[in-house]
């Protein structure tokens, strides 16, 4: 996505450890009209797969999300990062932070996501896909089905999305990034 990709290289930060940081559009500050233009992307790509329910994961995917929702009119459901002691039916697994380096309990209930569910994953980034993995761990648990998982964007260098096409997923991101070495953004 063209529009996506120059405000990558022209606002977007490199860190050591290969992390982007694009906390002026997307993970902090964000920009609204942006984020609808990456919805409609998103929109687009999946539009013939059947699907019924988004879901994403708290918190920086819940933007994206729920403009994806509001423009394919489906529900939008976020898997939570902390237990809240109300919650029925709990499906739970452990997920490893890349930009913490820790694990994490992440939970959904199983009242949002069931065998009914047709599933669209959206997250902002997909590095070595271990949020990926851990929600195909919960859709599994459900018996709910993915339909396909969309990433804002996703660095090559990393595993993850290997891992999930190979797994037969259809996955569609928005700006790959080959290479951050040298503080340097290298966009495909
Ligand atoms: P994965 O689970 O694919 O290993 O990592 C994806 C998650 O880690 C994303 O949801 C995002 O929150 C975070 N993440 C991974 N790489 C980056 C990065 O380069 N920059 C930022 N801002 N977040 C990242």
């Amino acid at each position: 996505m063209e529009l996506l990709k120059q405000r990558i290289l022209q606002d977007g930060k490199c860190f050591p450890g290969g992390i982007l940081k694009v906390d002026s559009f997307i993970n902090h500050q964000m920009d609204p009209a942006l984020m609808y233009n990456i919805a409609q992307e998103f929109a687009r790509l999946f539009q013939d797969k059947g699907i019924n329910k988004i879901v994403t994961i708290e918190a920086s995917g819940i933007a994206p999300a729920i403009f994806v929702g509001y423009i394919m009119h489906l529900p939008v459901v976020f898997v939570k990062k902390k237990e809240p002691k109300t919650m029925h039916n709990m499906l739970s697994t452990s997920v490893h932070s890349f930009t913490k380096d820790r694990e994490y309990k992440v939970c959904i209930s199983a009242d949002f996501l069931s065998s009914d569910d047709k599933v669209l994953f959206i997250d902002d980034f997909l590095a070595n896909g271990n949020a990926a993995l851990g929600m195909l761990d919960l859709i599994e648990q459900a018996g709910a089905e993915i339909k396909g998982m969309g990433f804002i964007i996703e660095k090559a260098f990393q595993s993850g999305g290997t891992i999930l096409r190979d797994k037969g997923i259809h996955v569609e991101s928005l700006a790959i990034i080959e290479d951050l070495s040298n503080c340097r953004i290298v966009i495909r």
